[in-house]
């Protein structure tokens, strides 16, 4: 696997504190790598970042709800992203709800790996699959199960 990564970073706006909090415990690891994020979500990164006085390389695309996901989708499609971390918020309606979806779809079909809540984060940037340059993702398969 790659070593220097690009990581798509998502935060609803319920979820940014979160977001903020889990930038700041992995920034070290984070600022080794290239973050491409949602335009708010990305602002308070950036911030964050600037708090600690560490260096990093952050991206803002759109606002999510003016198609900051779409973008990000967009970029998952054409194997452009190693990661996303997206937290989202599960006890409010968001108007941008296709557009999540989408992402989300995106991420599953291009076996782009997503955290949806900060353990998973924590685990899937931690791995040592990231390290071993023997591990290739495998290929998904949409057929059939066969008994044979
Ligand atoms: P935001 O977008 O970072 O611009 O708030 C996140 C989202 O709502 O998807």
């Amino acid at each position: 696997m790659k070593k220097h990564l690009t990581i798509a970073l998502v935060a609803h706006d319920q979820r940014k504190a979160d977001m903020v909090s889990w930038v700041k415990y992995n920034a070290p690891l984070l600022s080794r790598h290239h973050l491409v994020c949602t335009g708010t979500t990305g602002g308070l990164i950036k911030d964050a970042f600037n708090e600690l006085g560490i260096e990093a390389d952050v991206e803002c695309m759109n606002s999510g709800p003016m198609g900051g996901d779409a973008e990000i989708a967009a970029k998952v499609v054409r194997n452009e992203i190693d990661l996303a971390v997206f937290l989202i918020d599960d006890l409010n309606p968001q108007p941008h709800e296709a557009d999540i979806q989408m992402l989300l779809r995106q991420c599953r079909l291009h076996n782009v790996p997503i955290a949806c809540n900060r353990i998973s984060a924590d685990l899937m940037i931690s791995s040592a699959l990231w390290d071993n340059e023997d591990y290739h993702p495998t290929e998904q398969t949409y057929v059939k199960f066969d008994r044979c």
